[in-house]
């Protein structure tokens, strides 16, 4: 079974992911590509494989992912040899990807369940201003981007609310996969 989690920058996906794993221990996690550079409290090859952008275009070439996009500057791709042992299993992957992401991976496998965290355009915003650490100008795509993403969360299987604490959303989270569990 492969549960794709998505949801705009902001919106607590990650922390949601985190709680999961404590619940499910079983569940597995693709492992994405990225040409991003790797941040202080990440490692290379759990939270993603870091390559060079050389890389990423010759594993693109030797048809090595599902689907890629490019999100913020970088490249990400979902690796075919990360899911493939979990298609047509009862095992259950999780997959953190962006939003036109988890809609190509539901058109190539329709038994996919994809699932956005939902927090409103105006809070993810504020957030983004709040937080000062982009430029007025990034800001400005970033915005755009939460909006594009939220006019496709009707195209997911689930939609999480996540406004009225993440707690909340976890559990209902974990009700969706209960759901799937054999
Ligand atoms: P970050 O750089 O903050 O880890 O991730 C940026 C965005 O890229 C997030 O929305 C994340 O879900 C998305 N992302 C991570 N891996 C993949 C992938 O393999 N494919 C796609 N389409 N998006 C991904």
């Amino acid at each position: 079974m492969l549960f794709v989690i998505c949801a705009s920058s902001g919106a607590g996906k990650t922390t949601i992911i985190r709680e999961l794993f404590k619940r499910f221990p079983a569940i597995s996690f693709s492992v994405s590509a990225t040409t991003r550079n790797k941040r202080p409290n990440e490692t290379d090859g759990k939270d993603y494989h870091f390559i060079s952008i050389e890389e990423f275009n010759a594993k693109k070439a030797n048809n090595e992912f599902i689907e890629t996009e490019e999100v913020h500057g970088n490249f990400y791709g979902t690796l075919k040899r990360e899911v493939e042992p979990f298609l047509n299993s009862k095992d259950i992957m999780i997959l953190d990807v962006d939003v036109k992401g988890a809609l190509n991976i539901k058109d190539l496998y329709k038994e996919a369940v994809t699932v956005f965290i939902d927090v409103p355009y105006e809070v993810l915003v504020s957030r983004l201003k709040r937080r000062n650490t982009e430029t007025e100008a990034e800001i400005e795509k970033r915005s755009s981007r939460i909006k594009m993403e939220a006019e496709l969360k009707h195209r997911f299987d689930y939609i999480v609310d996540n406004s009225a604490g993440i707690d909340k959303a976890v559990s209902e989270t974990e009700k969706i996969i209960n759901k799937y569990i054999a």
